[in-house]
Order: structure tokens, then C-alpha cells, then sequence
């Protein structure tokens, strides 16, 4: 028998804002659904472990789905797919809709970018008879986590001639990894009293190499010889070769999944490729939608957009452009008529470090996908913020569809904060606001989403593009 609830139980249900955890408010078939989701969500992290990768591994999916590479001057028809390929590392393809560009597009915009371990142009050396890489850091890392974790090699090596070297090490069982050696505990008391921030230094992220000598005589730096030796075998390369490359060290564990009811996965690179991922698998959905629906894949988000394969840059507005001169559209008025989800990750309300979250309005691992209506930090500086009349469309759009949502802020005020690329569409006259993916440890080896999420996450990004 259905209990009774008093008038004023009533009255609150009707007045107050009620977050529920997804595993209540999704049934059975849906939650069983988003573990699912989530199997080619791990496959896909898998082989996109850089910026690169994931812009090979999208258009591969893109054409398999009819979408084509953009070709200037063509006048696009309601349901052609057409993508572009920016550099091989950033990407933007749209589906075009049944109403006119004029009216607007409807734009998910991730950034396929992760925090990592960048070789330094001149990175190889041997010191006492080992060889190291140095490295720089890329993003925003804590760099003690760095250190005494297998780690895999990522990149391209571009010789003067122009041919490529693509270079993989460390991600199949039969590779070596890599690693950057930490001090052991008992030498380690003066170390231990830096602050956590100079733990381990920029130049201490120094990656082994190896430790024989080249032959066996009293010859300098063998060591080094050796290992060039060994890339030269491999790959044709020398020293001087490392000057034109983009050689990236990630962690070498696959995605998997964590915890006992298995509800998490846990993975390098969820942020941003977690958007990435759900906004594409939402592009390929969108067979012949209303608007003409654009999905983006950002390079540089980490180290502020800049850059000709970052958000900031015009490659943007030149794809949108492509689209509409053809009509003698301006690009301004497709822009200005447009919507965008900005979409990337938040920072998941973690009870272990409460006190940097005000838990009123911090998101929840497993309350559903994120809106978050302005990032920034302090006295929202850095942030466009949604206006009231974008986030009444956002709540109506997802509250209609039955997605699982919540809102979301990076942090209690004056305790941090961080951005993403939203503020550089709403820049060019966009309507945007930011949704995502909440998540634990954000920017660490090993960051940890829930499925439920993910799934809420690309349900979002489908009824946007519908
Ligand atoms: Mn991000
Ligand atoms: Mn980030």
C-alpha cells in the first residue's frame, strides 16, 4: 500500500530542488545500458591516449558513419556528414540539419588533450652510466604522482624529409614501459619536508632508459650510444631527430573498471575524452537532426586553447564558414543563432578532501551528467557564465528527455577554480554553457568516472543534437 504523504511532504516535494543518485532514478534496463556504453567507452580510451590518437581513432569512426572530409565550396544538404581534420590533432564534423544554417547550429565542443609528460627537444643524456629523457609537464599535474608508475610512449617523429616516424612503446603485454625513479623513503627525509607542490621538481621527472654500454670498450656516453642506437635500428632516427617530434609520455595501464560493483571505470585521460567520446557516439546518433549538429575535438585545452589546434584558434570559424558562404550566409548570423555545450569534465565531489567543496553545489560521482553554469574562480574571473535564459533551455531539454543531471561549480569560492573552452565560443556570439562528466581525481594518472554519468552524459549530448 502506497504510504501517505502529509500536505506538507507534499508541499516540499512540489517547492524544493531534490538531487537523486542515478542508481534511483535510472530502472534496470537503463543502468544496464550505461555499462554497456561504457565497454566502447574503454576501447575507445584505449586507443586515443593522446590528441593524435583520438582524432585517428574519431575520423576512422566518423567515415565508417558517411561523414567526409570537408571540400570548400560545396553546398551541403539536410543529412550530409562532413568532418575536418585539423592537423591530426584537433577535429570538427557536423551532420547537417533539416532547418537552415541561418537559424543556428548546435555545437558539443571536448577537448581530446590530457595532462602528460612532454619530451624536451633535446630530451636524451646519460648520467653515470644511465640514460634518461628530461621531460616538461603538460596541463596541470601533480607532479609526485608521476613518479614510480609504468609509463608508455606516445608520438610522432617527423624526419627533415618529412616522413613520419609513429611511435607506440609500452602499450602492448610484450613492450617494455617507462618509468620516472623516485627516492626510496630512507634517503628521503629531506625531501619529505618540501612542500607536496615541490615533492618531486619539474627537472626531476627525469624518464629511465636503459643502463648498458654500447660494445664493450672505455668509450663516453655508451650508454647513450646504446639507446640511440637501438631507436636508430628501430626507426631510422637519430639524436638531432628528437628536435622535430612530439614524443609524449602517458600512463601505460588500459582503462578498466574499479570497484567491487564495478559502477566506476578508471582510466588516464577521462578528462576530456569522456566528453569527446559521448559527444561523438551523440554525432554519430544524429542521422538528420533539426539544427545542424557540430561536434568539436579541441587540441591545447590544458595549457589555455592557444595555438593553431586549440579553440581559440580560427580553424572554427573557418569550418562554419565552409558551411555557409556557399548559401551567402554571413558567419555571424549562423554564430550568433547558435548553441553550444561546452564539454568537459567536472570535479566530483570527493568526502575524503570535503572541505574544498561546498557540498550544496558541488557535483556527485553518480548524480548524473554535470551543468555547470560558470567555472572561473574567485570573483568569477576567467569564466563567460551561462545566462538564466540558456540554463531555463538546458534544465527544459534535459528535464524533457529524462536525463539524469545536476548542477556543478570547480570548488568553493576563493579556494581554486579552473576553466574549459566555453568562454572562447561564447567569445564569437555562441550561447554556451558547460556540461560534462564529473570526476575523482581529475589530472591524475588514474582519474575515476561513474557509468551511470557517462551514459547521462551522452544522453544529454543526443537530445542537444535531436
Ligand atoms: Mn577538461
Ligand atoms: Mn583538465
Amino acid at each position: 500500500m502506497a504510504e501517505e504523504r502529509s500536505a506538507a511532504e507534499q508541499l516540499k516535494d512540489k517547492l524544493f530542488y531534490n538531487k537523486k543518485n542515478s542508481s534511483v532514478r535510472m530502472d534496470r534496463t537503463a543502468q544496464e545500458n550505461a555499462f554497456a556504453f561504457c565497454e566502447g567507452y574503454k576501447r575507445f580510451l584505449d586507443r586515443s591516449k593522446t590528441e593524435r590518437e583520438a582524432v585517428t581513432t574519431a575520423v576512422g569512426m566518423l567515415e565508417k558513419e558517411g561523414f567526409r572530409p570537408l571540400e570548400y565550396g560545396k553546398k551541403y544538404r539536410p543529412g550530409e556528414r562532413v568532418y575536418y581534420n585539423n592537423r591530426g590533432k584537433s577535429l570538427v564534423c557536423a551532420t547537417i540539419g533539416r532547418r537552415p544554417l541561418s537559424e543556428g547550429l548546435r555545437i558539443a565542443a571536448a577537448h581530446v588533450d590530457s595532462p602528460r609528460l612532454d619530451l624536451k627537444p633535446s630530451p636524451l643524456y646519460e648520467d653515470r652510466e644511465l640514460a634518461f629523457f628530461k621531460t616538461q609537464y603538460y596541463g596541470g599535474i601533480k607532479k609526485y604522482q608521476w613518479t614510480t608508475i609504468a609509463l608508455a610512449a606516445h608520438g610522432v617523429i617527423v624526419k627533415k624529409d618529412g616522413t613520419r616516424v609513429d611511435i607506440v612503446i609500452g602499450e602492448d603485454p610484450a613492450d617494455p614501459v617507462f618509468c620516472v625513479p623516485d627516492l626510496l623513503p630512507h634517503l628521503a627525509q629531506e625531501q619529505m619536508k618540501r612542500p607536496l607542490a615541490d615533492g618531486v621538481a619539474g627537472e626531476e621527472l627525469n624518464i629511465i632508459l636503459g643502463s648498458l654500454r654500447y660494445g664493450g670498450e672505455e668509450l663516453d656516453e655508451a650508454v647513450k650510444l646504446n639507446i640511440l642506437n637501438i631507436l636508430f635500428e628501430k626507426y631510422g632516427v637519430t639524436e638531432e631527430d628528437f628536435l622535430s617530434a612530439e614524443l609524449t609520455f602517458v600512463p601505460a595501464e588500459k582503462a578498466r573498471d574499479v570497484g567491487l560493483d564495478r559502477s566506476i571505470v578508471g582510466s588516464y585521460g577521462h578528462d576530456d575524452r569522456v566528453c569527446a567520446y559521448t559527444e561523438l557516439m551523440a554525432a554519430l546518433d544524429a542521422i538528420t537532426p533539426e539544427y545542424t549538429a557540430v561536434t568539436v575535438f579541441a587540441d591545447r585545452e590544458e595549457t589555455g586553447s592557444d595555438g593553431n589546434t586549440g579553440m581559440q584558434s580560427a580553424f572554427f570559424r573557418s569550418f562554419v564558414s565552409a558551411l555557409c558562404e556557399p548559401y551567402d550566409i554571413p558567419l555571424w548570423v549562423v554564430l550568433g543563432s547558435s548553441k553550444c555545450f561546452s564539454a568537459d569534465v567536472n570535479a566530483a565531489f570527493d568526502p575524503t578532501f570535503a572541505d574544498v567543496s561546498e557540498f550544496r553545489n558541488a557535483s556527485r560521482l553518480g548524480y548524473g551528467v554535470v551543468v555547470t553554469k560558470y567555472t572561473g574562480g574567485a570573483g568569477k574571473g576567467g569564466t563567460s557564465e551561462a545566462s538564466a535564459e540558456f540554463m531555463a533551455f538546458t534544465r527544459e531539454l534535459l528535464d524533457k528527455n529524462g536525463v539524469v543531471w545536476q548542477t556543478g561549480e570547480l570548488g568553493k569560492v576563493d579556494v581554486g577554480g579552473g576553466g574549459t573552452v566555453a568562454k572562447f565560443l561564447a567569445n564569437l556570439d555562441i550561447d554556451v554553457v558547460d556540461v560534462g562528466v564529473p570526476v575523482l581525481s581529475m589530472h591524475a594518472p588514474l582519474e575515476l568516472v561513474s557509468k551511470l554519468d557517462v551514459y547521462n552524459t551522452y544522453l544529454a549530448f543526443r537530445h542537444f543534437y535531436e
